[in-house]
């Protein structure tokens, strides 16, 4: 079986944006929405934004997006010309790779981003998409690049 090949590109402005969510929120989970103007593959991220983690009990291990913060993250996208992409949470001293948990709750298309937080200091991001038809992720490869069009 093949697997697809995807790549993410985030703008700096994005990249420090999810880390510093995370440094800010741990050692609890951050979570939040990421945009980009249009789909693609590279798939660009010009915006990402910050979600309540509605998560009840522990949220060491576990984010939780409300489903009317989904309907206004949707809305901002119509709002400012752009798509919801994505969903980036964080992984409070463990690596950023996707959990049972985080593959059970993923939508196809989104990319799930993940960034580790290990002391409070944002560590290795990492990218994953739900695969078609199966329950597995691919992992997409993250670029950091200046100077996408700005929103
Ligand atoms: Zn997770």
């Amino acid at each position: 079986m093949s697997r697809a090949v995807f790549t993410l590109v985030l703008s700096p402005e994005v990249d420090a944006h999810i880390r510093r969510h995370g440094e800010a929120a741990w050692p609890y989970e951050c979570c939040g929405f990421l945009y980009g103007p249009a789909d693609g593959n590279p798939r660009l991220i010009t915006r990402a934004l910050r979600a309540p983690n509605s998560k009840e009990g522990d949220q060491r291990r576990r984010f939780e997006i409300a489903p009317t913060d989904y309907l206004e993250a949707e809305r901002y996208a119509a709002d400012h010309g752009l798509q919801l992409l994505g969903i980036y949470h964080s992984h409070p001293e463990h690596p950023a790779v996707a959990s049972k948990h985080d593959l059970a709750q993923a939508m196809p298309f989104f990319s799930y981003v993940i960034v580790s937080v290990r002391g409070g200091r944002a560590a290795e991001m990492r990218s994953w998409r739900l695969r078609d038809e199966v329950r597995a992720f691919d992992e997409e490869t993250i670029l950091i690049a200046p100077a996408f069009a700005k929103h």
